[in-house]
């Protein structure tokens, strides 16, 4: 907290340019009052969160973004922020660069939901009338926006690694009226990764489009290059074949919130944006943003951070990659550790950063039950995890001696987003042993472990 009044007190004098600038009284008293409240916050930066998707920025992109907001420039119009409108697109095309998408049109966004939207709104204007598709595991904001935009959206179940049912959605599209299956490259609550290409290869024998929702995995292509640390390179060589992708720089590109990004294969969608705003465009004939985006005024803030970023640490293995490494080998290590236990069991082996694990007890409610009591005791010993609750017949299906006596069972989800989690991957996976089954294993339990594994 000294450190943040600190902080606070000599930045009260930075946020503008002139350099007279003094701040009132007031003022100070009021950004004083702000740390005393901001001590209501968990400890984001430190390698013992590990609970919700949270990343704190590059000081370099917080940096930019201070430099960049003394002019406050607004990337709705080129008129609102030449320079940065500039660096949104050299960001972009960096990002789709990563991904190896040919994109034809994209930008950032406020965030993946607000990108995502804009995909689906996109989806509807190319096939209206028709349905979209979404696993289960898929981000729950897919459902609510098809809600906004008056899409008709069912979810598909989900296979035993947690991930889009290529089954289930064969069988589905057969039956007809599909407009869009959105994918997902690493869901929130396992980082599972969808077969994408598989996906790609129904949808395309059955006309369908396919929009990739990779808010959360979509900066681990930089990892899906069959080395090690890595990820399966597979379903990330298929985004050259999608109709269009989300990213959220404000999850693992190091950027602070206020950052997602929406990438499109056809520029011929530009059309659905046509519109006339008799204020915005004067100094250019070239496309402003404005003009192919959802929203009015965004940050260009923001892409200055993001550009600035990634001139820093250029979308490269060893470049914004060297920190996404760290928490993809914890993970590796949590999990072995964990399986080794013989009291823990995993969820779904990690695909990318994330791990969930339960005490293997003999009934779903009493995993639950461990669970729960694991989280507050662990945040009492200065672990911060989260909770994931996953279906239970679908967990009994992996770990047979558990009955699912309930709809669904929580889990401990245990998001390894920090470099610095690769130092302490050992103790916390002996904190999850610990917490999660602090008693010799229960003789109810004949857990084989995952099968296949
Ligand atoms: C986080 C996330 C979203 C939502 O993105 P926000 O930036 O939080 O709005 C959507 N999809 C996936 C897979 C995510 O992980």
């Amino acid at each position: 907290m000294a450190a943040l009044h600190a902080r606070a007190r000599s930045l009260s004098t930075a946020g503008d340019l002139s350099p007279r600038h003094r701040p009132a009284p007031a003022e100070l008293a009021a950004l004083q009052r702000l740390v005393e409240r901001l001590a209501n916050t968990y400890p984001y930066h430190d390698a013992h969160y590990v609970g919700q998707v949270l990343k704190p920025p590059h000081p370099v992109a917080w940096a930019a973004y201070a430099t960049a907001m003394l002019l406050n420039p607004n990337n709705h119009a080129l008129d609102g922020g030449p320079a940065t409108a500039e660096m949104e697109r050299e960001a972009v095309a960096a990002l789709s660069g990563m991904l190896g998408f040919e994109h034809a049109l994209g930008h950032l966004a406020a965030s993946g939901t607000i990108a995502n939207l804009e995909a689906l709104w996109i989806a509807r204007q190319v096939r209206p009338g028709e349905a979209v598709l979404s696993a289960a595991s898929a981000h729950y904001t897919h459902a609510r926006m098809c809600s906004v935009l008056g899409l008709a959206h069912e979810t598909l179940p989900v296979d035993q690694r947690g991930a889009l049912d290529l089954e289930a959605l064969e069988a589905r599209l057969r039956r007809g009226g599909v407009g869009t299956v959105v994918a997902t490259l690493g869901t929130t609550g396992l980082g599972a990764l969808d077969p994408v290409s598989e996906i790609v290869g129904l949808c395309r024998t059955h006309g369908c489009r396919v929009h990739v929702d990779a808010a959360y995995g979509g900066f681990f292509a930089l990892l899906a290059d069959g080395r090690r640390p890595g990820v399966d390179p597979e379903p990330f060589r298929a985004l050259a074949t999608v109709d269009s992708i989300v990213v959220d720089p404000h999850k693992h590109g190091l950027q602070p919130y206020g950052c997602g990004c929406v990438l499109f294969a056809d520029a011929a969608i530009a059309r659905h944006y046509a519109h006339d705003s008799p204020y915005a465009y004067f100094t250019s004939r070239d496309l402003h943003l404005g003009e192919i985006s959802l929203e009015c005024s965004r940050a260009g803030a923001a892409a200055a951070a993001l550009w600035t970023t990634l001139q820093a640490l250029p979308p490269t293995r060893e470049g914004l990659g060297a920190h996404l490494t760290g928490g993809r080998q914890a993970a590796l290590d949590v999990a072995s550790a964990l399986r080794g236990s013989g009291r823990v069991g995993l969820a779904a082996e990690p695909e990318l950063d994330i791990v969930c694990s339960f005490a293997l007890r003999p009934t779903a409610t009493e995993v639950t039950a461990a669970s729960e009591a694991a989280f507050d005791s662990l945040a009492a010993a200065g672990w911060h995890a989260a909770k994931l609750a996953v279906d239970a017949r679908w967990l009994a299906e992996r770990h047979p001696g558990i009955e699912p006596d309930a709809e669904t069972v929580t889990t401990l989800r245990c998001a390894l987003m920090k470099p610095a989690h690769l130092t302490v991957a050992p103790a916390l996976a002996a904190a999850l042993v610990a917490h999660l089954a602090p008693a010799a294993p229960p003789s109810a339990t004949s857990d084989p472990g995952p099968r296949g594994a």
